[in-house]
């Protein structure tokens, strides 16, 4: 009966140690080696033609012709002196993961290999089956892909990689990269006219992105013999092991040794491709660990985590292991989170969220400290909109992720900062520094320095330099949050600079008329700072006193995403338009769909193949027992309890997944996609799952554990 179990540990106990080899001793060496990025460009292309690229990449213009085949066959030849005989356009479809069509550079009629600008350009991938939401009707199911130049190719698995962004053939966007580019974009003007109220020299503002993936690795065999984690990512069933992680005793231990070669191993591999990963460390979960490279401009950033979240993939595969990013693939033991460190710098090199120790470029931090508050506050429902999924509701809100509300943490000292700004209305304008004195903002480095009250259960921190949204899922493509957060402070910044440009025009001081707006903004966007526990529940009770949302579920938290404050921001900044807005909430709501719809059936299965009947068998041996036991005239009436327990949690099972079965039948008849993900999460998921899990959680604690079937929590968590 419990073959499968016992195969899976043998085979864990048989593993070989696989050696790793760094590429060479240093690692400038190696890195980068397998990317072709804008230094390989510089060095491959004439002056001339790499001139062109890097204006058209700074402007994000269109590369004529011409400048296409000229990188065509630079990155061609860099291919092939490499090995390397196929490309792929690479793009991110709302699937979530990254998408590839191979074809070879060998042209047959020709009999040579070719590689033309056009196809570096665009490609037509046969995308008829990734989801749309309905923009491609059948008859023009055709969508393609245009190569994004901002972003380095790369070898990955001896085929060249071309980052693409995914559009219909109507010319609406179908993946996460078109919007996030369009954001980025957006953030950009807006941010950059903004800075020309301090310095002219500015002409560009950039949005940095350095995220850190947390993840859980266990055997590869363990995993197989998981239908629950192979089907779902997470498990739907699986008692707590005696020792979880209440000693906290993995958190910065030491790394056990297979996973530490699988660890060097994937660094080496990103490294090679250009992800400046640093950090490795245990996670609080047991088996759980985190990766993060430095961090780079939002778009590469933003490809690199889902590069890497396919290097983990396959590397682990080589050491038979696997990697699980789903954000809750065991109950009771943290989940898999995803930090991103946003900040916005110019091309003179200011990073807008460092406080200067020059008193004057302050009031520069503050006003875009002010206005990414004041974004946020305006815009929490979207904001929590851009992260919520069916895995992320299992962390949000549970007592080890930050809740299912947005709120902002600044630390003690920058509170005081702003209340300051805030109290003392009337200042008078002064020559020189005074003013920043005045205001309370000539202090603000060595505070910055000193701030050592980081709160961890905040889902949106200022860090220092950066703010930190860390409510984001484990298994996300971080596009879509940063998408949305580049999108909300364009629209803010937008707004900030006409209403100071309002009053200049009424002849106010330049200055005070920025100290007018931003202490505008700090009263009207107070309710979204928290300081406190965001884990407690008189948070909960006082974040609905002060009107922020709080949303578990995602089908509802998506409605943020109809909005016509939404959709007005979203068409004015260019980033989505109505059409693709509808498309992609009928895409969300059509994942989530699929993801309960999935767990409900693989619970399902396994309570009724593989629970079910080892219970009984298990059941049948004490009922022989219970007999023997009276035959022989011995009280038998503990037998008797268990027997009877045993059969509780059967029947249990048994009417509850009926039900639920039933309840799954009702919603497919429902025709619109909302009420039936609503439907779903309400009378699928929330009613049943729990119930189930409890029930068949506890036979897993009764039976014999020579005869359970499914992998136990402790030897996926400890055994390696
Ligand atoms: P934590 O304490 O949250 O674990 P870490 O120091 O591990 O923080 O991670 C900080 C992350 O922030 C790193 O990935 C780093 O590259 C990134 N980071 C640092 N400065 C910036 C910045 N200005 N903009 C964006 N990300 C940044
Ligand atoms: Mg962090």
């Amino acid at each position: 009966m419990a073959h499968l179990r016992y195969e899976a540990l043998k085979n864990v106990q048989n593993r070989q140690k696989i050696d790793v080899e760094q590429p060479s001793e240093k690692i400038s060496d190696f890195f980068g080696q397998k990317a072709f990025g804008y230094e390989q460009m510089r060095a491959a292309l004439s002056p001339d033609t790499f001139k062109k690229v890097d204006h058209a990449i700074k402007k994000r213009k269109k590369i004529d012709q011409e400048t296409a085949d000229a990188v065509a066959a630079a990155v061609k030849g860099w291919a092939m002196s490499h090995g390397i005989t196929h490309y792929t356009h690479w793009f991110q479809p709302l699937t979530g993961a990254t998408a590839e069509k191979h074809d070879s550079f060998f042209d047959a009629q020709k009999g040579i290999e070719n590689f033309k600008g056009s196809t570096l350009v665009q490609q037509e991938p046969d995308a008829s089956s990734f989801p749309h939401g309905g923009i491609r009707s059948t008859f023009e199911a055709r969508g393609y892909t245009a190569w994004d130049p901002s972003s380095p190719m790369f070898i990955l698995e001896q085929v060249l990689c071309i980052p693409t962004i995914f559009v219909s053939y109507t010319g609406e966007a179908l993946d996460y990269k078109a919007p996030l580019l369009k954001s980025l974009e957006a953030v950009d003007k807006a941010a950059t006219k903004v800075c020309k109220l301090f310095d002219r020299n500015v002409s560009k503002v950039n949005a940095s992105l350095g995220w850190e993936q947390e993840y859980f690795v266990i055997d590869k065999a363990l995993f197989d013999a998981r239908p629950d984690l192979v089907m779902c990512g997470r498990t739907v069933f699986g008692h707590n092991p005696a020792r979880g992680q209440q000693l906290d005793d993995h958190y910065f231990g030491s790394i056990p040794s297979r996973i530490y070669d699988f660890m060097k191993d994937f660094e080496n591999n990103s490294l090679e491709l250009g992800i400046p990963v640093s950090t490795r460390h245990n996670e609080v979960a047991p088996s759980q660990f985190e990766v993060a490279p430095l961090f780079d401009e939002a778009n590469r950033a933003t490809d690199q985590n889902q590069l890497l979240k396919d290097i983990l993939d396959k590397t682990a595969l080589k050491h038979g292991l696997k990697v699980l990013l789903h954000e809750k693939p065991f109950a009771g033991l943290n989940g898999n989170g995803k930090h991103n460190n946003w900040s916005l710098s110019t091309d003179t090199g200011v990073n807008l969220f460092q406080p200067s120790s020059s008193a004057r470029e302050n009031l520069l931090f503050l006003t875009f400290f002010v206005n990414t508050i004041k974004a946020v506050y305006d815009n929490e429902a979207l904001l929590l909109s851009s992260i919520s999924s069916a895995g992320n509701e299992h962390r949000l809100g549970a007592n080890e992720a930050p809740p299912a509300i947005i709120s902002v943490f600044i630390g003690s000292q920058l509170s005081r900062v702003l209340d300051e700004l805030e109290n003392n209305g009337n200042i008078e304008i002064e020559k020189g520094d005074n003013l920043y004195m005045k205001l309370g903002i000539d202090q603000i480095p060595e505070i910055i320095l000193d701030n050592t009250d980081r709160n961890r259960t905040s889902p949106f921190a200022f860090t220092g330099n950066k703010f930190e949204f860390r409510a984001v899922g484990g298994d996300a493509n971080v596009a879509n949050p940063m998408t949305t957060l580049n999108l909300i402070v364009a629209e803010q910044l937008t707004n900030f600079h006409n209403e100071v440009e309002a009053k200049i025009n009424k002849g106010k001081e330049r200055r005070l008329a920025i100290i007018d707006v931003l202490r505008d903004y700090i009263k009207q966007s107070k309710a979204i700072r928290f300081e406190g526990d965001g884990y407690s529940d008189e948070w909960v009770k006082e974040a609905e006193k002060r009107g922020l949302s709080n949303v578990r579920d995602t089908p509802r938290a998506l409605d943020a995403l109809l909005s016509d404050q939404t959709k007005k921001i979203f068409n004015k900044h260019n980033v989505l338009n109505d059409k693709e807005i509808d498309a992609r909430h009928e895409i969300l709501l059509e994942n989530y769909i699929m993801k309960i719809q999935i767990e409900s059936r693989v619970m399902a299965d396994l309570a009724l193949n593989h629970i079910i009947p080892t219970s009984i068998a298990y059941q049948n041996k004490l009922i022989t027992n219970a007999q023997g036991l009276k035959d022989l005239g011995v009280d038998n009436s503990e037998v008797v309890k268990m027997i009877e327990s045993i059969s509780g949690y059967i029947g249990d099972i048994r009417k509850k997944v009926e039900a639920m079965i039933d309840a799954r039948k009702k919603a497919n008849k429902i025709d619109d996609t909302r009420d039936r993900a609503i439907y779903y999460s309400d009378n699928v998921k929330n009613k049943y799952f729990d119930d189930i899990r409890y029930a068949a959680d506890k036979l897993e604690l009764y039976v014999d554990d020579e005869d359970w079937p499914l992998v136990k929590y402790r030897e996926m968590l400890f055994i390696r």
